[in-house]
């Protein structure tokens, strides 16, 4: 407030005014910009949020010190200002000071048709928004004639039992009470506050005189934009409506003319090319010296162009990638801030896979297209079970009548999500586009069966939880099963932005990768290697599931080496096919991590089937599944303790890497592959592990006679592993945080079981964020810089890096650019993400 009182409440916007968009909003300060720029602006006066406040308090400031400036009968009218223009406000009325002495006096020097038009636009608006009277009563009439506006004034005297108001001062007063009560409406607030307003967002007034539109000579009104809001193209459209006023043009179902010569119909540019040409030049000049596409609205009053306003064209986030780079290109901006004027998150709804355009697809409905891209995953129907399936690596479509606030976590944990109610406004579809996230709404065909748990289509087909569903957000289509998919590709001006975000960062950005689609993707996407390969993701499948189980299975080493040779080309081929795709950038395959337990069967008939396969009693089998299960297989025989247990699968893992690495530097770039340990916590694990992986080495070198190089590398993901890093360190070539696990760890917190509660300890505060999606910059901060800081000062020259789920978010790379971490690893998608959020960071 006391900020405010510095600033005059109510001021003439003149070139040398003190305006401020804080202090009396977007419209304003930029009407004053248009004003510096010498554009023809109708005489104009701000009023500030302060004024506005006491307005709403019922204090209201002085009228004639407003209306002095518009002369005897002044005829103005008055729009919204508030700081963010996205952040709305009343709708704007104009044709105040219409009374029955002005309409008579306009008669004469404009005719009755023109004036008394003016005078019912007048009345309608005021009965309709600030007495907000029925509209029914006041609609604009086919004829505006004298009748119609006798009608009018009666309707409205009949309603309010007072004649229709006559004084000028009156009518602002009125307008400007009812503009200042309406910003302080509690769904005006709500509205605001969804697109990010705070909660004391203030409203500044422009009263602005009125460029008529309307009379004598070519009068008119229109609006012209230099961009394709959905492309970010320069190309100019708009409309113009001859005898018109506001936003006329725009809703007019005939009679508007298109801004340039367009095949569909008569353009401005024909019809009156003067006009056309200043606007284009009144463009150019906006855009050079306001370094943003601007919308301009415009009026001809008699033949002469008035500029009434001009805002930030609204645009797609493609259009405003599109929009910076072509600024900075143009000189108008330096490529720094057009980095900077892109909210990273926005990246991810231009990255996402679509369904291959010529696969067949089972549609089982269509519903809204709310958020763009397409999502294959597994149904489930609470916010709780998708993020249950999220911690077990599963993807999923979370599918709900309409999302409310609760399920955000849920949306955040889905790969899509599907509803049944809800428009494109609706919380699904805002959360999905803000999230990125593909998403459906409105599929009101289907329909949820809570009790027997299944989804049923309007063909009767049955779809039950845990079936594959996919989401394709841009078509609208639900679709049965999952069809093949393609990746994002990259336009120029994306690139573009992104080249230069990567000339200001100074972290690197990595994948996490483990297929060769999504090795592919990290490439499309510049990734500058693989972090993290997680290799157990490839014997989930077929035959290697068959053979992981006949290893597990076998009595003897022997057996299970001869199940591990078989098992070798299949690796050995995985690797050879991501080396290839990475060329030559850095690929770090993390060994083997998930208890053993988890490649077997779980059900009787899964039981009988590997029985069938191992030619063994069931009661054997079944004994020795049971053997091996853990009470916590999270904390159990995993990761490295596998590899001291059972060292022949890291063996066969690291011959499987050598022997790619020689064949892949055969044919392409040399391959220095990264090999990392899991789930490290004693100094002695890394030793061991490390000493049999030499041998391999050894022998691989001494068999095949290739020279070949290769890291040996740690994950830190538990918080011995994090104390330790100083010993740990002189065993490795590089230190990788594992924040999932060691987030984990830290909370004494189930990854698979936290879904259940995490909802109740957000929602009360326990913990500020779910920490599995938002790192703890505290606790498993902590530990991160102990990590850090033990490990370079034994080995100052050790890369370190971060390849948990957190890597790509821009508070845990603020936060190891900080700490001097060499790179974030992130899933393939995040990786653009990451490299323009990494690059802001660094400006
Ligand atoms: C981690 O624990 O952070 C990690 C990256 O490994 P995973 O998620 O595979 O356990
Ligand atoms: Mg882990």
């Amino acid at each position: 407030m006391q900020k405010e009182r510095t600033y005059d409440e109510v001021t003439l916007i003149t070139v040398d005014a003190t305006m401020s968009a804080a202090i009396h909003g977007g419209r304003a300060k930029c009407l004053q910009r248009l004003v510096r720029l010498d554009m023809p602006v109708p005489r104009t006066v701000a009023l500030s949020f302060g004024a506005v406040r006491r307005i709403a308090a019922g204090e209201l400031p002085d009228l004639d010190t407003i209306l002095r400036p518009f002369g005897p009968d002044p005829l103005v009218s008055v729009r919204p200002s508030s700081q963010d223009p996205d952040w709305g406000g009343p709708g704007a009325i104009l044709n105040i000071g219409m009374c029955d002495s002005r309409h008579a006096d306009m008669c004469a020097t404009m005719g009755e048709a023109a004036a008394t038009s003016l005078y019912l636009r007048f009345i309608q608006s005021y009965a309709t928004e600030v007495a907000r009277l029925e509209a029914d009563s006041f609609e604009l009439p086919d004829h505006p004639d004298r009748a119609a506006l006798a009608r009018a004034l009666a309707a409205f005297e009949d309603e309010m039992d007072e004649p229709f108001p006559q004084d000028p001062a009156r009518q602002l007063a009125d307008v400007l009470k009812s503009m200042a009560r309406a910003w302080e409406g509690t769904s005006a607030r709500l509205l605001r506050e969804a697109k990010g307003a705070p909660a004391d967002a203030g409203l500044g007034l422009v009263v602005q005189a009125m460029a008529l539109g309307v009379g004598q000579g070519e009068c008119g009104s229109g609006v012209i934009q230099f961009i394709d809001a959905a492309t970010g193209q320069r190309r100019i459209t708009g409309r113009y409506l001859s005898q018109s006023q506001g936003r006329d043009a725009l809703t007019a179902e005939s009679g508007a003319l298109y801004l340039t010569k367009d095949p569909r119909g008569p353009s401005l540019e024909e019809a009156h090319p003067d006009t056309f040409a200043k606007l284009v030049a009144f463009g150019d000049r906006s855009r050079e010296r306001l370094r943003e596409e601007m919308e301009i609205e415009f009026t001809v009053e008699d033949g002469r162009l008035k500029i009434l306003d001009a805002v930030r064209v609204p645009r797609s986030n493609r259009a405003a990638v599109r929009i910076a780079v072509d600024l900075a290109a143009d000189g108008v901006i330096p490529p720094e801030e057009a980095v900077m004027r892109i909210e990273p998150q926005a990246l991810s709804e231009l990255l996402h896979r679509q369904i291959d355009p010529g696969a067949p697809r089972d549609v089982i409905t269509r519903g809204i297209a709310a958020s763009p891209g397409a999502a294959s995953g597994r149904i489930v129907f609470t916010a709780t079970d998708a993020q249950a399936a999220a911690a077990r690596g599963e993807s999923c479509v979370l599918v709900r009548r309409e999302t409310s606030p609760e399920d955000i976590r849920g949306m955040h944990a889905a790969a899509a999500v599907l509803t049944i109610r809800g428009g494109v406004t609706s919380h699904a579809a805002v959360i999905g586009r803000g999230l990125g996230l593909p998403c459906v709404v409105g599929a009101s065909t289907l329909r949820i069966d809570r009790k027997r748990g299944c989804l049923i289509a309007p063909d009767g087909r049955r779809f039950a939880e845990g079936e594959t569903l996919t989401v394709d957000g841009t078509t609208g289509d639900v679709i049965a099963g999952e069809p093949p998919m393609v990746e994002a590709a990259l336009d120029g001006a994306f690139r573009q932005l992104l080249d230069w975000a990567d000339g200001f960062r100074d972290i690197g950005v990595r994948a996490n990768a483990d297929t060769p689609a999504d090795a592919q993707t990290a490439r499309n996407f510049a990734a500058e290697g693989i972090g993290l390969c997680r290799t157990e993701h490839m014997f989930f499948e077929g035959e290697r599931l068959s053979l992981m189980r006949e290893m597990i299975f076998a009595d003897a080493p022997d057996d299970r080496t001869a199940v591990l040779a078989r098992l070798l080309p299949m690796q050995r081929g995985d690797f050879i096919e991501l080396f290839k795709i990475m060329a030559g950038h850095p690929v770090c395959i993390r060994l083997f991590d998930p208890p053993l337990h988890e490649f077997l069967p779980s059900d009787k008939a899964g039981l009988r089937d590997l029985a069938d396969i191992l030619n063994l009693p069931l009661a054997d089998v079944t004994a020795r599944v049971e053997a091996m299960e853990e009470y916590n297989p999270m904390l159990g025989m995993r990761g490295v303790r596998l590899g001291v247990t059972v060292p022949e699968i890291y063996e066969m893992q690291a011959r499987a890497i050598f022997e790619a690495t020689i064949a892949a530097s055969r044919k392409g770039a040399p391959v220095v592959p990264e090999i990392m340990i899991p789930l490290v916590s004693a100094m002695r694990e890394v030793e061991l592990v490390k000493n049999r992986i030499d041998a391999v080495a050894v022998n691989v070198h001494n068999e095949t006679g290739a020279e070949f190089d290769y890291r040996l590398g740690v994950m830190v993901e538990t918080p011995r592993a994090a104390l330790r890093a100083g010993d740990i360190a002189l065993h490795a070539a590089f230190l990788s945080f594992g924040t999932n696990d060691l987030t984990q760890m830290t909370y004494g917190l189930s990854r698979d079981d936290a879904g259940r509660f995490m909802s109740a300890y957000v929602s009360q505060g326990v913990y500020e964020e779910d920490p599995f999606h938002t790192l703890d910059l505290e606790g498993v901060g902590e530990l991160l810089t102990i990590g850090a800081q033990r490990a370079r000062s034994s080995c100052p020259e050790i890369m370190l890096s971060i390849c948990g789920e957190h890597g790509g978010s821009r508070s845990a790379i603020a936060f190891s650019r900080a700490r001097g971490l060499n790179y974030v690893s992130c899933s393939p998608f995040r990786v653009p993400v990451a490299r323009l959020s990494a690059a802001q960071i660094a400006l």
